[in-house]
């Protein structure tokens, strides 16, 4: 790639040296410097070495917990930032797990949410329930054992 140097910032440039001044500062100073401004994380408002970043390096991860297990991992601000539903996880088999436990989201055919509300109104055990919501027997007992299990324990 070949650089063509304008005669004024070669003139700044020689000025700069003769007087040992900082040659980007006297190019600065005269409108000749091509660089941007400075740029600022967006976050912590340090300054960021690279090109075309939003965020200094430190701020490109920020601490997200683990759906699952609860664990502090980094992840990339940008991805957390694309989708701010989505839930974040700190490895595959942590996913897998709360993918399980939770019923594949979209294909899930009951509404596991109001199963579980309703045994909870009521205290209706699988069959009662299978009844009121017309929900194959074996599918709330399952609802059920997994509603159970997720729920925050209360003994600790
Ligand atoms: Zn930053
Ligand atoms: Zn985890």
């Amino acid at each position: 790639m070949s650089s063509v140097v304008s005669p004024c910032i070669a003139y700044y440039s020689l000025l700069a040296a003769i007087f040992a001044k900082d040659r980007d500062e006297v190019l600065a100073r005269k409108g000749l410097l091509r660089y941007e401004p400075k740029r600022l994380c967006r976050s912590c408002g340090q300054e960021i070495a690279e090109r075309g970043k939003v965020y200094c390096a430190a701020c490109r991860l920020i601490p997200v917990a683990c759906e699952n297990c609860g664990q502090v991992v980094e992840r990339r601000r940008a991805d957390v930032l694309k989708k701010p539903s989505q839930h974040q996880f700190c490895d595959h088999l942590c996913h897998g797990q709360w993918l399980h436990q939770r019923g594949l989201p979209g294909r899930r055919k009951w509404n596991w949410e109001k199963v579980w509300a309703t045994h909870l109104a009521t205290g209706y055990g699988d069959v009662r329930l299978s009844r009121l919501l017309g929900i194959p027997q074996s599918t709330v007992f399952k609802i059920l054992r997994t509603m159970e299990e997720r729920r925050p324990n209360s003994h600790d």
